[in-house]
């Protein structure tokens, strides 16, 4: 899409802003959205992983790093971050507020989706030292002329009053993880992240838009962990569940 029709897009959206992003209603909105469809938000698995996704092992409040319990998938490859905690699940409507942001840059669901993140804040449990966004790469930045990730992490940043460290740089572009087995994952993203900025003996929250696969965390915790950070968290407006195929 071209800035003009970008441009466009955004003056109308405009006009939106006092009805539902979702289904135009203009009854009770609260976050950009109606009581109806906010309603149809679907939380974060409770009880989870450490990797965010259902455990029903797991007792439920189990918000310090040491009580995340493991899936049987983390049991065999434990994930080097300490827990992720999410805003809700990646599921219908929330994707569409995500579809409606990231790909046509749409004001209204961009604002629907950084109140959602607000309410969100801060998670329970320990907070970190300092932020990190999670990088994407600069052709994705360009194309797309934002970063929602970098976002994220700027306004959790401002709210929290926590610095906001861009220690990570992706040098390449990497496939859709979606649907690759672990060890794939692994290959597509080995070398792809380097640490650009000391974080030695800082407890860190890593900060992404969606987790999906939770690779990208994986990689990222790991070479903050080896960069010194003491612990790694991740932070993220929504977690894919297991069987979506986005
Ligand atoms: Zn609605
Ligand atoms: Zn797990």
């Amino acid at each position: 899409m071209n800035a003009s029709k970008v441009y466009k897009r955004s003056i109308i959206d405009l006009f939106r802003l006092g009805s539902c992003v979702l289904c135009r209603h203009s009854a009770s909105v609260q976050s950009g959205l109606c009581h109806s469809c906010r309603a149809t938000l679907l939380p974060a698995p409770a009880p989870a992983c450490r990797c965010g996704l259902p455990c029903p092992s797991a007792a439920p409040g189990g918000e310090t790093a040491q009580a995340a319990p493991l899936c049987g998938n983390c049991l065999a490859r434990p994930p080097a971050f300490s827990r992720i905690c999410c805003a809700h699940s990646y599921a219908f409507p929330l994707d569409q507020l995500f579809n409606r942001y990231k790909h046509r840059r749409q004001l209204s669901a961009e604002r629907a989706l950084e109140q959602l993140w607000q309410a969100a804040l801060p998670f329970p449990g320990p907070l970190p030292d300092a932020l990190v966004p999670m990088p994407s790469h600069w052709r994705r930045r360009w194309w797309r002329g934002f970063d929602p990730a970098a976002r994220l992490a700027q306004q959790a940043g401002e709210q929290l009053a926590l610095p906001v460290l861009d220690a990570l740089r992706r040098t390449r572009a990497t496939p859709r993880q979606q649907g690759l087995t672990a060890a794939r994952r692994a290959r597509n993203l080995r070398g792809a992240l380097v640490a650009c900025q000391p974080v030695a003996g800082l407890s860190l929250a890593l900060v992404d838009d969606v987790v999906t696969t939770g690779s990208s965390a994986r990689e990222a915790s790991a070479l903050l962990l080896a960069s010194g950070a003491t612990d790694v968290q991740v932070w993220a407006l929504a977690r894919t569940l297991p069987g979506r195929n986005w």
